[in-house]
């Protein structure tokens, strides 16, 4: 520990013990990983929040199992469906004590339950691939040890926290982004586990983001005996994609993605259906209006055609992450933390959005890549460092104990929150 700068003997101490633990992360790395859970695998990711469960008997905490809403899709035929979710697992500890912090992290990976990635393999001595062994079942690993590393110290009494595993992160947090604004009512900051840059460095700003559906009906009829009778979705669809696309460019840091399509059938038939996804990205929050505001008119304007209809389902489920005065302070306590233990961390920023994007919106200052060091996350080439375990673990305990042993809080500027006056 010669290497390290660190304030005390707690910190040394504390420090110390998470470095002997690198093997027992590593066992429940796989555990975790290896338990296929999709975001709409309910049992999968279910399985996922009954083994966290268990272990939270190491941290000696209040534990709640959260149903969560079906999410409400519009399928490729246009049809508005139900799908289930998965529960939410909430942990708590000290509501009371001073010092409040929330601590996230979403038990769903992108991989659907017939993928055919399933299993770690090791790439080198150091580095493992794996479907969510940075995305983002390495960072549970992460914030579980941390845990328990600052539950040994002495320090304990100082600092209460609640942990949310999400089941729906990766389709973004539909439901359970509604229980985040309570949730940051309680807390003086938040930490998300999500992996850090492949570099080692921590996200800062986020982009804003929207996913939406729109559906065309038209009226079919036979492409050669009638069709003047006929009125063509896809037509109509290809009119709101181009002008949908024209609004690129427009708006400093505002893209506009369609991304899937579907319609028709036979050739011989006019097509009374046509679906279009799309995702908008922005950068400040007075941007969505405009996007909302410049769809609207597009849509008005193709349901003046003759026998057309048009509907638009979605919105923005991510506002921007624009980090606030309190964030900025929060970022430069995690540098120093990092400093201590060697990194040399930077904030930078990115057009990906995550759980931080909404803890931000609720008011709640955030850092949201603690998880971690990974990369190629969201494909079968998704790899993450195993001696990250030990070092990220390091960062979040000192940060918690740093948190613990700080008098004054008061640069984290959190207004309302119910428990200030405990
Ligand atoms: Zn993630």
């Amino acid at each position: 520990m010669s290497d390290l700068i660190v304030n005390n003997k707690v910190e040394a101490q504390t420090l110390e013990w998470i470095a002997t633990q690198q093997q027992i992360m590593q066992q429940d790395l796989w555990t975790l990983a290896e338990i296929n859970s999709g975001s709409y695998n309910v049992d999968g990711v279910n399985k996922v929040a009954d083994t966290l469960a268990q272990w939270s008997k190491k941290l000696d905490c209040e534990l709640e199992l959260i149903d969560m809403p079906p999410q409400d899709v519009v399928d490729d035929l246009g049809q508005l469906n139900q799908k289930p979710l998965g529960r939410a697992l909430r942990l708590f500890k000290r509501p009371q004590a001073p010092t409040q912090v929330f601590l996230c992290a979403h038990m769903d990976t992108v991989f659907p339950i017939d993928h055919p990635f399933q299993k770690i393999t090791r790439l080198e001595d150091d580095v493992i691939n794996g479907p969510g062994v940075a995305d983002l079942k390495g960072g549970i690993v992460v914030m579980f040890k941390a845990l328990e590393a600052f539950e040994r110290s002495p320090l304990q009494d100082q600092l209460g926290w609640e942990i949310l595993f999400n089941p729906d992160e990766e389709i973004g947090s539909p439901s359970s982004s509604k229980l985040f604004p309570e949730i940051a009512k309680r807390h003086h900051l938040g930490l998300i586990y999500e992996p850090s840059f492949a570099d080692g460095n921590l996200a800062g700003a986020r982009k804003g983001s929207g996913n939406f559906a729109v559906v065309t009906r038209g009226k079919a009829a036979h492409a050669g005996r009638e069709h003047h009778l006929g009125r063509n979705a896809i037509r109509a669809m290809a009119d709101f994609t181009c002008a949908l696309d024209n609004l690129n460019g427009q708006q400093q840091g505002v893209t506009i993605n369609p991304g899937f399509v579907q319609g028709g059938g036979a050739v011989n038939i006019v097509p009374d259906t046509c679906t279009m996804r799309f995702n908008i990205r922005i950068e400040h929050n007075g941007q969505q209006a405009w996007c909302e505001d410049q769809i609207a008119k597009i849509v008005a304007n193709i349901n003046t055609i003759d026998g057309i209809n048009i509907e638009l389902h979605g919105g923005f489920g991510r506002q921007p992450k624009v980090l606030s005065p309190a964030n900025q302070e929060l970022c430069k306590l995690v540098q120093s933390c990092g400093k201590s233990l060697g990194l040399s961390l930077e904030f930078l920023p990115t057009g990906g959005c995550c759980d931080g994007n909404n803890l931000a919106a609720a008011g709640l200052p955030n850092i949201d890549t603690l998880g971690v060091q990974g990369g190629k996350i969201h494909s079968a080439d998704e790899y993450m460092h195993l001696s990250s375990l030990t070092t990220r673990s390091q960062l979040s305990a000192l940060i918690l104990l740093r948190l613990a042993q700080s008098k004054d809080l008061s640069w984290l500027q959190r207004k309302g929150m119910e428990h200030q006056s405990c």
